[in-house]
């Protein structure tokens, strides 16, 4: 008999860590899913002033401040042309929180969550948490989602579809006319569609859609966060937009988790969506510029890259044995499977690193690819 809940026994630490603890001190990390800039400066004037001046002592609302929630409305009204109020959102400790209340408020046991595999993996955890069976949809050859696929895979007990674009692990990035069939398939299955967003803003080919544009707010459940967009992993703010009464019933786990995200870094988020997006974009050209410079390198080496166009990520096609060659050279990547058994025979590469890092890395790739081919 186990002293711990089957929910627990039933997950494990992320394939990530161990990837990172098999690697020495000076090693090369393209394992690291957060980009490489600084927070904006207004966003961290906002929180230390907030901090300096007694306003970020207590609790906020449990839902987030209103003044967020406001510049979260108005964000979706700018970015997605959305009609939402402050009731629409739950400010949440990082995207991964606004994840966790989705799953414990939307999964029953026995219920399925369809996830994208390989896909981040968060999705196929916390499904099983809430006691739920993820099923995993293979992605086609060019790492998007198809909603054939999707749709194929819905049974009597699917509840929801998790959309990531662009997606981590693969950069890939969905098609307009994708999106719209993803909130289509929402819509005449009555599923909830579980738009990870946090991406949004790293898209170098086409442009981000979500599916909130093309169906109604109730088919659809946004999770996003200053992580990836305003460069702020650690400062743990995200949040979930949805209809209110999806609201209320996360609102119930978010009370009893977390009670309110951190109120300095509620002040920088405020900050951060009203301020200036100069960061975003110069983010998003340098994250291009390495993006070819990987791409074309991997396909040099003689790797089949499918080409990213958003997040800061690649997931070439690897022979056996590249991924630890890598490691005992000093350059951390991490395997495919990590995030799904489809991922086997890939690796994910991220490019959240200066470039004369990633010149070296690349050198060794090559190297190691040698060795093993
Ligand atoms: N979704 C995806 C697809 C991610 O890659 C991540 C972070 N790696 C998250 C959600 C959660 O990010 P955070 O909790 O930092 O907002």
């Amino acid at each position: 008999m186990s002293d711990f809940s089957n929910r627990v026994n039933e997950i494990s630490i992320s394939g990530i860590r161990e990837v990172f603890e098999a690697a020495g001190e000076d090693a090369i990390n393209l394992g690291l899913g957060q980009p490489d800039f600084a927070a904006p400066e207004h966003a961290q004037e906002a929180a230390a002033s907030a901090i300096t001046a007694g306003k970020a002592d207590g609790y906020t609302q449990n839902s987030g401040m209103e003044s967020l929630r406001e510049a979260i409305v108005d964000k979706y009204a700018q970015d997605q042309n959305l009609s939402i109020t402050p009731e629409n959102t739950i400010a949440t400790a990082g995207g991964s929180e606004a994840l966790h209340i989705f799953f414990q408020a939307h999964v029953n046991p026995g219920d399925e969550v369809l996830v994208p595999d390989p896909g981040f993996v968060s999705y196929a955890a916390l499904t099983k948490l809430a006691g739920g069976t993820p099923v995993p949809v293979p992605l086609r050859d060019d790492l998007t989602l198809s909603p054939q696929a999707v749709e194929s895979a819905i049974s009597p007990d699917t509840v929801a579809f998790v959309l990531n674009s662009p997606g981590n692990p693969t950069g890939a990035v969905s098609s307009q006319a994708d999106i719209e069939a993803f909130a289509a398939i929402a819509e005449s299955h009555d599923l909830v569609c579980l738009s990870d967003e946090v991406y949004e803003y790293t898209v170098f080919d086409g442009s981000f859609h979500s599916p909130t544009e093309f169906t109604e707010l109730e088919n659809v459940v946004v999770i996003n966060s200053t992580s990836k967009l305003f460069s702020m992993t650690g400062w743990r703010l995200g949040w979930v937009l949805a209809s209110t009464d999806r609201i209320e019933k996360m609102l119930r786990v978010h009370q009893y988790a977390q009670a309110c995200a951190a109120a300095p870094s509620q002040y920088a988020a405020e900050a951060a969506l009203r301020g200036s997006r100069d960061i975003v974009n110069e983010m998003t050209t340098t994250f291009q510029t390495r993006r070819d410079m990987v791409v074309s390198r991997l396909r040099e080496i003689g790797m089949e890259v499918p080409t990213p166009k958003g997040a800061f990520y690649c997931m070439p096609v690897v022979p056996d044995g590249f991924v630890d060659a890598c490691i005992d050279r000093g350059v951390i990547i991490v395997p495919g499977e990590a995030f799904g058994a489809e991922g086997a025979g890939s690796a994910r590469i991220s490019y959240a690193t200066d470039t004369g890092q990633l010149t070296t890395a690349l050198d060794i790739m090559a190297d190691a690819y040698e060795a093993v081919t």
